[in-house]
Order: C-alpha cells, then structure tokens, then sequence
C-alpha cells in the first residue's frame, strides 16, 4: 500500500506552474510568506497526516463510535490526530495573526487539508467543522461571542457543528421547525430535532458549539424567518470555561455506509431541559449568514471529493505496477513471463480515468481557492469583486464535479485491483464508500444543479458567466503547441454550442415552462462542469507543453509527457460525452417529468 496521498511534485506544479501561487506573497496580508515557508506548511500537513491521520483510517472505519451509556466511545487515535492538527496551528491557519493564526493563503491552506481528508476524511471532518463554526462566529458573531468561543475553538478545547437538517428538511430548510424563545436574559429557548449532525457528539473535546438554524416564535415563513443560534453542549462563563451542561443531547448515533470516523448524530434540543442559543447577527439572517460561508464549504466538499478520488488513484496506481497477470495479446509464448498489468492499455484506460479525475477535479478546486483569495486580498477592487462573481457561479460546478468524479475514479479504482478492490483487505472500498456521501451532502448535486442553472447562470446580468468566457479566452489563446490548439478549439467549439443552449434555456425560463426547463438541469450541470474541467485540463497541458523543453531529468519529462497524456484522454473520451446533454437541452427533453408516479 503506498502512503502517498497526493502527488507532491504534482501539487507543486498545480500551485505554482499553473497558479503562481507565490505570486500571492506580494500582496500586503501575505507579505511574511515566501514559496518555503509554504511549502513548509505543506511539508508538516503532509507528515502529520500521513503519521496521525492515515495510522488509524482504516481502524475507525472498521471500529466506529458507538453510544454508550449516553456517551460515545472511539478510538483514542482520533483525540491525538484532532490535538495534534490544532495544535500545529491549522484550525486558525488561515487566521489574523492577532488570532493566533498564520495568515495563509486559502490556496495554502486547502492544498494542506486535502492531505488530512486524502489520509483519514472521518478524522479530519472534526477540525474541519471546527473552523467552519469558528468562521461563521468571527464573520458574524458579536464581540462577546468572538472572545468567549473563538479563542477555544482555534486552539482546539472546543469542537464545532453545523446543525442545519431536520428529519423533515434537508434540502428544503425554508421547512425547518427548530424554534428559538427570547428570554429576558437575553439568551433565546431552542427547541426542536436536528438529523446527521456530523461531529455532534464526541469524546474528543471539552465543549461543542453547535452553530444552530431555527425559527424565532412569529418570525416570516420560509427562509426569510431563519436565524442562526450558538448552542454550546456546557454552558459557558464570561472566561469561556465550559460550566453547567445546556439542553442538547444526542438523540443516537447514526449508522452510515463511510466517513465512519465522524460521529454523525441526531440531537434533540430543550426536550429535558432548557436549550440555551445565543443569536449570531440579526434575526432572520441566518441562512444568508450560512450561505455566506457555505461557497467555502462546497469547495471543501469538492476538494474533499478530489482529494479522496486521488487517494484511491494512487494505490491503484501501485497496486498496477506490482500485480502481475497474463500478457500482450501479440505475445504468443505461454512460458514468457506475465506482465505486469498496468502493461495492458484497459488498465491503462482505468488509471488515466482516474488521473483525469481527480488531478482535474483538485486543479478546478485549488481554482476556487485562489479565486478566494482574490476575492479577499487582491489589490484591485475590481479584480476582488470580479473573483467573487466567479466564485460565485462556479462554486456548484466545483461541488459537483468532483464529488460526481471523485466516487468514479474509486470505482475504476476498485476494478483495476480486481477482485482484491472488492474485499476489506485493501483500500479502494473504503475510499469509495467515504467519498459517496460528497454527492449527497452540503446540497446534494440535484441541489446543486438547480441552483447552476436557475439562478446561479443568471445573476447579475451574467456578469459571471461573461467573467468566465474571458479566462477561458486566456488560455485559449495561451495554447501554442499543435496538441494544445487541438485541444483549445475543441473546448472552444463545445463552448459555442453550450452559449447558444444557454441562450435558449435562459429564453425558455423567462417565457416557457421554468419546470420544463429546469427538469434537464443535471445535463447542464455536466455539460458546463465538463467544459469546466477541460478548461483545467487546457491549462494543465499550456504549463506542461511550456515547461517540457527545458525539462532536463527523465523525471520532469515523464512528469510533463504524463499531465499532456491525461489532458488528451480527457479532450478524447470525456469532452465528447457533452454531446448528448446538448441534445436534450436543446430539445428540453421532457421523459423525465413527464413520466407520472403512478407509471412506476
Ligand atoms: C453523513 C452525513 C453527514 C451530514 N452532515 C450534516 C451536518 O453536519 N449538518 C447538517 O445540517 N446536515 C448534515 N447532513 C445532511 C445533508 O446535508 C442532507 O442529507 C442533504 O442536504 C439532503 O437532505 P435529505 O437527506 O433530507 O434529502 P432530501 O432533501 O429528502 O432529498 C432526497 C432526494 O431528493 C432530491 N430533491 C430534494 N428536493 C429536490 C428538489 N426541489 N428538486 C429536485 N430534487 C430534489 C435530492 O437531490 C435527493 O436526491 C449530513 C448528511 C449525511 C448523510
């Protein structure tokens, strides 16, 4: 079993070939990093994870938490790992340094976690909820909120949740039921039922601060009447010292098919007693609150997705070149020896897939950091507003594709160990089943697909999407090669086709049928992911051709030869298959709604 779990030499050439990452060091909140100290960083992520997180994935897969005497028991390992990645600082990596953070670059800090959740996603699930509760109190929490729970949160005492799915709303939270009470202490009463609550329970910290959607009595219908509540499992004094346990319990565990490490739970708030929730912000705000952080948690998903697709690709990887089984059909000797079977093109075919994957998927999604950190740190206002509207928009694409492509390249994972991929013993399964919930979790991509092409395609005048068309325009022209203009026109071409069936679908939502239209929107979703990700594989391919000259050790040529081979399989077997989602956009092709549920 290999203990890669993301290329090095591959992250690097993402980072800075394709990205110019150190270029982010010459703008003001980075000024005290340099191409070292990041790959310091990177350094120690990949250490740790490979030593604290990787050790015990396979573990608490197979011996997950369990529920006993109203506590959860778990493998000890997890505490370590969880103390040890606070400890390093990486909870608040991307933090002011008046925080106790780092100040790193978005870009920096996702390349560091996709080494935890390509080494044990359960594991690194905790912290990762940790910081995305600590963001949503630092962003809109008040003063007080900010001193009694970040400092805890960042350095690690206290855990964090996102507690948004009720039994009876998952994808619709406008229909959540959880209510909040005003008290004339100031505090409000919660009452209510929360469902997959991941990390909700553990015996990891010594607090949780739930960050908790509900209703205020009176407050409008739908999602306009949501705010957003801190609920802390103890109660906390003006210190932040955790003091009397708050009316939230764990309800049960809940059973699932992977990321068995992190506890996922159903919790009843205010049922024996009193639920205290504080309010983060105004009333009413608070799924804009949580949507406002929930572009950078989509890109986790999809990093996560990438990341746990490239793990699977790696141990294939050696797995091919080790097994040894049969031989070329042109060797006609039964005694010559068996070839090893990454020698047969099928394998081959199975292994690019896989790299085509998950190197596009983590290239999109290392995009979308940068367009982060350009959102928040570039120089030019502009250019910070335009990184935005591009985030913005692609922000389902970078969900979707690689949470869809992620679990694919795991499957061809499991096939190219034959039946070895199918036992316990080796780990292509777990990386599928723990990478199977991405598709479903954070909005699932039906969500997602709704949200790309009834809304998302549109807004501001698709201010976005012309924004897109003019990067893409960059490295259309940036291709100089013969195989890299091949390529380019291409994904110009489809592109056409796609701007014209985006016209007419925007037409037909305007005028038509919105049901209609939106009936195809998985189509559209894969047929602008697609062009999306060939867009990255372009950009792949400009920097390899462009580097390959003056590459001067086997090594880097292999390198090179290897991201322009991938680029091709995906320019030849993957781009091709939009073809048929523009034949059903363009006939908005009406089987699916139209076919009733009594014809089932
Ligand atoms: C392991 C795990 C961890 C999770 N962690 C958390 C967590 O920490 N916090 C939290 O709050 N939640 C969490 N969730 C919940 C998760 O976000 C929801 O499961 C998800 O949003 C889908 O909601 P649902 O399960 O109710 O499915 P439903 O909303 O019932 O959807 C079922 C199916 O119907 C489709 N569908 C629903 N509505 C529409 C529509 N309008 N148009 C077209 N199709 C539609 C969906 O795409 C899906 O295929 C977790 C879930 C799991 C499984």
């Amino acid at each position: 079993m290999t203990d890669t779990l993301i290329d090095r030499r591959d992250l690097a050439f993402q980072l800075y070939e394709v990205l110019d990452t150190e270029n982010l060091t010459t703008r003001e909140r980075f000024s005290e990093h340099n191409r070292d100290t990041f790959d310091a960083v990177i350094e120690t992520a990949d250490k740790m994870a490979r030593e604290k997180f990787a050790t015990h994935n396979s573990a608490a897969d197979k011996d997950e938490p369990k529920f006993v005497n109203g506590q959860v028991e778990m493998l000890p390992q997890v505490k370590e790992a969880f103390d040890a990645y606070a400890q390093a600082g990486f909870i608040a990596g991307r933090y002011d340094y008046e925080l106790g953070g780092m100040q790193l670059p978005e870009s920096v800090m996702a390349a560091c976690n996709g080494f935890f959740t390509a080494a044990n996603p359960g594991t690194a699930g905790y912290p990762f909820l940790t910081t995305a509760a600590a963001n949503l109190i630092r962003v809109f929490g008040n003063e007080q909120q900010k001193t009694t729970f970040l400092p805890n949160m960042l350095s690690g005492r206290f855990s964090g949740t996102m507690a948004l799915t009720e039994p009876h709303a998952g994808s619709s939270l406008a229909d959540i039921r959880t209510s909040a009470s005003p008290t004339d202490q100031g505090h409000y009463l919660i009452k209510g039922a929360k469902i997959y609550i991941s990390g909700g329970e553990q015996s990891i910290t010594d607090n949780i601060v739930h960050m908790v959607l509900a209703k205020i009595k009176g407050a409008p219908a739908g999602v306009k009447g949501i705010s957003l509540f801190i609920v802390p499992k103890y109660l906390v004094d003006d210190e932040g010292k955790p003091t009397e346990r708050n009316g939230v319990n764990l309800a049960g565990l809940i059973h699932k098919l992977g990321y068995r490490g992190t506890t996922s739970t159903a919790l009843s708030f205010g049922d024996d007693a009193p639920c205290h929730g504080y309010l983060v912000g105004e009333p009413h705000q608070g799924l804009k609150y949580m949507f406002q952080m929930m572009n950078e948690a989509r890109v986790g998903v999809g990093f996560g997705a990438a990341v746990i697709g490239y793990r699977g690709y790696m141990h294939s990887l050696e797995y091919a070149k080790d097994r040894l089984q049969g031989r070329k059909a042109s060797e006609k000797n039964p005694e010559s020896p068996q070839v090893p079977i990454i020698d047969h093109a099928d394998v081959r075919r199975m292994l690019l897939a896989q790299k085509a994957y998950s190197e596009g998927g983590l290239a999109l999604c290392l995009y979308g950091a940068r367009l982060m950190d350009d959102q928040h740190t570039h120089p030019d206002e502009q250019k910070r507003q335009e990184a935005g509207k591009l985030l913005d928009l692609l922000t389902p694409v970078i969900k979707a594709w690689p949470s869809e492509y992620g679990p694919k390249a795991n499957d061809l994972a499991i096939q190219v160990y034959g039946g070895a991929g199918y036992t316990r013993e080796y780990p292509a399964e777990q990386c599928w089943r723990d990478n199977r919930l991405n598709p479903i979790h954070e909005g699932t991509n039906g969500i997602q697909a709704l949200d790309l092409l009834g809304r998302k395609i549109w807004q501001d005048q698709s201010h976005g999407l012309q924004l897109l068309m003019q990067e893409m325009q960059v490295d259309l022209q940036a291709a100089t090669t013969d195989r890299c203009q091949q390529w380019a026109l291409s994904l110009s071409e489809t592109l056409q086709q796609a701007v014209k069936v985006t016209q007419s679908l925007g037409k037909s939502l305007m005028e038509g049928d919105p049901d209609r239209t939106l009936a195809n929107a998985s189509c559209y979703l894969h047929l602008f992911g697609h062009i999306i990700v060939a867009w990255m594989w372009l950009r792949q391919a400009n920097a390899a051709a462009h580097a390959l000259g003056s590459a001067n050790t086997d090594d880097e040529r292999n390198f090179y030869q290897g991201k322009l081979q991938a680029a091709q399989y995906f320019f030849h077997w993957e781009l091709p298959t939009v073809a048929q989602d523009l034949v059903l956009l363009r006939n908005q092709d009406d089987t699916c709604l139209n076919m009733k549920a009594d014809w089932f």
